[in-house]
């Protein structure tokens, strides 16, 4: 590895302690210890039907031009069987499983093997090795950020090989879209699985392990915290912005070309859907240093919610829209274009500037202006496992003074930006904006629930000065 800046987080300072310090049970933050009976009745859920869910959306636009009712309308008046349906999808490919391995081996290359160079060149870009959030064991973690350089490399082969060595097509990845499911579905299961068993026979800190004791919800929620092998391959960061995340521009360019194929034009819906997710996707890799402290990689758990949900679920459903385009090319006037664009941009602003103002106030320890104004806080204190003390801040102002999770709001709007692209014939591009709102409604009770047993009557104090959760006075 090249040299790495190497800084301590100034946002927390710690002291030994006894446990009972605080006169709560806050080492046992982190995720669940038990199971109840709602949890495991989602996970089994999920377990079973989400693959399913996959397959219909990508099978409806393939054989139905993306009606999700036509396919049960057609299964419940007995016109098709389910083997009818079966027969017709494309089966796993040789060409297939050899650009899925290629594609991930060479994401692991620049992953692992390749130092970031792009932090000595770009300003105000925070790349190179990094320190992750403690965790509930106490430890550290660094990380070799250069998601950005790895999608930069990635995006400069993909257009000197489809355009001008024209080693393949730019709709590769349409043309394969199906065989490539299953090739996804293997790597998500493979490394679900290996996940859990890594973490009963050679963990990567034993001390960051959660057994409950209930397979299923082991399986689905991992065990290990932050499994590694070796030094610099971290699980986490791996799977949640590679390949997945990578791929997202690119399987929306491969949708574009092909609606340029089909049609001999790209319409504006298809450009605002790839400009607007490309715009997310590029703020993802940007702050690849701030996403070390989200809750996907400082409290989740590694298991087949993340690994097979980064191999299937984000890339197959986060870029439904690009797919229905290529199906129903929309071509919108130029006021709803506008509206939509503004909405989307201004969505991404609310959502960057959270997320900015909370990661600016922790990493300064609050020696910061938000609005121009020095921050207004709540003091608050936590425990690790072994005891110790740590003390750290909660923002109160700025968009965090205006809700506890303004940032999922901004994230909403652009979500719905990319849906109503899409028009109003189907609703399966709006897919995405109902799971959008599932999953940050969830997560918002899940983050409390988490945030309470860390902070006990800290976040009690926090959730009074800030009342609401995503829309001020509604919500
Ligand atoms: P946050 O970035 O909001 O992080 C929540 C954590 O921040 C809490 O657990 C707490 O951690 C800390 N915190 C909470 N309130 C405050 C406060 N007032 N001041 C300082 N720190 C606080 O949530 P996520 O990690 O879920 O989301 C990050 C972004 O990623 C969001 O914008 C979200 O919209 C987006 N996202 C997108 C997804 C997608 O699929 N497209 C999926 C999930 C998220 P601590 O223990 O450090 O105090």
């Amino acid at each position: 590895m090249a040299a790495h800046q190497e800084k301590k987080p100034p946002e927390e300072r710690k002291r030994k302690s006894t446990p009972n310090d605080t006169g709560t049970s806050q080492a046992q933050w982190g995720r669940a210890w038990e199971v109840d009976w709602f949890s495991l009745a989602s996970i089994l859920f999920l377990l079973m039907f989400a693959p399913l869910i996959v397959y219909y959306f990508v099978m409806s636009c393939d054989q139905y031009q993306c009606s999700l009712v036509d396919p049960l309308l057609d299964l419940l008046m007995g016109k098709k069987h389910l083997s009818d349906i079966w027969d017709k999808t494309p089966t796993l490919t040789y060409r297939a499983a050899s650009i899925y391995t290629l594609w991930v081996a060479f994401q692991v290359v620049l992953y692992v093997f390749i130092p970031d160079f792009c932090h000595k060149f770009l300003p105000g870009y925070v790349g190179g090795v990094q320190e992750g959030a403690v965790t509930p064991a106490g430890a550290v973690n660094k990380y070799e950020v250069n998601g950005l350089q790895a999608w930069i490399i990635t995006h400069v082969l993909w257009f000197a090989n489809a355009y001008y060595f024209h080693f393949f097509s730019p709709t590769i990845i349409f043309d394969n879209w199906i065989p490539l499911l299953w090739c996804a579905n293997i790597l998500g299961y493979a490394v679900s699985t290996f996940a859990m068993i890594k973490s009963y026979f050679f963990p990567t800190n034993a001390k960051d392990c959660k057994f409950t004791g209930n397979f299923f919800y082991d399986y689905m929620m991992g065990i290990e915290f932050n499994p590694r092998i070796g030094k610099w391959f971290d699980f986490k960061l791996f799977f949640n912005g590679r390949p997945g995340i990578v791929a997202w521009t690119l399987i929306n360019l491969s949708y574009a070309a092909e609606q340029q194929e089909r049609y001999g034009q790209v319409t504006n819906s298809m450009i605002l859907v790839n400009v607007l997710q490309g715009i997310y996707v590029l703020d993802f890799f940007w702050n690849e240093a701030w996403y070390l402290k989200t809750i996907d990689i400082c409290h989740d758990h590694f298991g087949w919610y993340l690994g097979w949900g980064d191999c299937v679920w984000l890339p197959y459903l986060y870029t439904l829209q690009g797919l229905y385009l290529v199906y129903h090319p929309v071509q919108l006037g130029t006021a709803n274009a506008i509206g939509i664009l503004m909405l989307g941009l201004i969505g991404y602003y609310i959502f960057r500037t959270t997320n900015h103002q909370k990661d600016l106030f922790r990493r300064t320890n609050g020696n910061c202006k938000i609005w121009g104004k020095k921050p207004e806080y709540i003091e608050c204190s936590y425990m690790s496992v072994d005891g110790t003390k740590y003390y750290s801040k909660l923002l109160t102002s700025g968009f965090w003074g205006w809700a506890r999770h303004f940032n999922y709001t901004g994230d909403l709007m652009g979500s719905l930006a990319y849906c109503l692209a899409c028009g109003f014939e189907h609703i399966l591009p709006y897919f995405y904006i109902v799971y959008m709102t599932i999953l940050l409604t969830h997560r918002c009770i899940r983050d409390e629930h988490r945030c309470f047993s860390k902070y006990g009557k800290d976040w009690k104090r926090y959730t009074a000065a800030v009342p609401y959760r995503l829309i001020p006075g509604i919500f």
